[in-house]
């Protein structure tokens, strides 16, 4: 392959982007087969085995690709995968956020049943005393339906400019369009039944999420211990989001990591196993993630949150 300063861009660029289109996100592994191919059906006579595809022709690619894309808001990014720890190439669209992008496939009932589902990933579950930031499907579920239909319909008789209440899902609806999400990309579902954002969902929502809710509770609260906790936080070491990683045993604290990043960190301090930001000793560092309800639930000092059935035998499971 041409390694010139300049990338060229031809008809194998092209493909490589057809094959990112249909698949959304690629890690270097499952490039390199796919750049073998391509390269092998451009020359047949001197075919390419995916063990020649080298990580320097696969950035090669990416390069040029983002080169000509850039015009049309399109960018590929990467970041790594918060559990598997590899790193994921996505197709971004740097100016429609993706809940915008979903709106072409999805009525606005439907938008509107997975706002109220990242509300529950990001408001109901993620407060100070438990980050979990994943919903179970009975917990998404109950997002089927506004919660404030009540609500909404009172305020409409005093108030002109409320926003038309959108309709309730009924319960095959919302798991259906539970199930598209993951299908689609956005949401990953794991082996315990949590459903959260991809990191394709993140790197687009990166700052939808940030401008959503991290501004919440600011100057109309009045429980203050309450809404201080930030909703959207950062990874001390990679500064991408953490949604699943370890955070300071201070719950007052912000420093977050990524359970992969953690070394990096240490490394930064000199070997110093403390918190970032507070300097306490980093030790038996609280759960970020769908471990953090495990967690919340062996922690819980009073019952005030009923759990299901089948809450209750998850979080009865033992995490590797
Ligand atoms: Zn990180
Ligand atoms: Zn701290």
């Amino acid at each position: 392959m041409s390694d010139q300063g300049d990338p060229t861009y031809d008809n194998t660029h092209r493909a490589f982007l057809q094959s990112l289109l249909a698949r959304q996100t690629i890690t270097f592994a499952e490039a390199k087969p796919v750049l073998a191919a391509i390269q092998t059906a451009q020359t047949p006579n001197r075919p390419t085995l995916p063990e020649d595809v080298s990580q320097a022709d696969f950035e090669h690619y990416v390069d040029a690709l983002n080169t000509q894309i850039s015009a049309y808001d399109f960018e590929i990014r990467s970041t790594h995968h918060q559990i598997s720890k590899e790193r994921i190439y996505a197709l971004v669209n740097t100016t429609s956020d993706a809940l915008t992008q979903m709106a072409t496939v999805h009525t606005p009932d439907e938008i509107a049943f997975v706002k109220r589902v990242l509300d529950a990933m990001f408001e109901t579950y993620n407060t100070q005393a438990a980050e979990v930031m994943a919903v179970t499907s009975m917990q998404a579920l109950k997002c089927a339906r506004p919660p404030n239909a009540e609500q909404q319909r009172r305020d409409s008789g005093n108030q002109t400019q409320v926003a038309a209440p959108s309709a309730a899902l009924t319960g095959s609806q919302a798991q259906s369009v539970l199930e598209l999400m993951v299908q689609e990309g956005w949401f990953e579902l794991s082996a315990k039944g949590y459903h959260s954002l991809s990191p394709r969902a993140l790197m687009e929502l990166r700052g939808w999420l940030v401008e959503t809710y991290h501004d919440q509770g600011g100057e109309d609260s009045d429980d203050e211990d309450e809404d201080e906790h930030v909703k959207i936080k950062f990874c001390a070491a990679c500064r991408e989001i953490v949604t699943v990683g370890q955070r300071c045993t201070d719950l007052g604290c912000s420093a977050r990591v990524h359970n992969h990043c953690a070394r990096n960190l240490w490394r930064s301090q000199g070997g110093k196993e403390e918190c970032p930001t507070c300097k306490k000793a980093w030790i038996d560092a609280p759960a970020v993630g769908e471990k953090a309800a495990r967690q919340g639930a062996r922690q819980a000092t009073n019952g005030r949150m009923r759990r299901s059935p089948s809450d209750e035998a998850q979080s009865g499971a033992e995490e590797d």
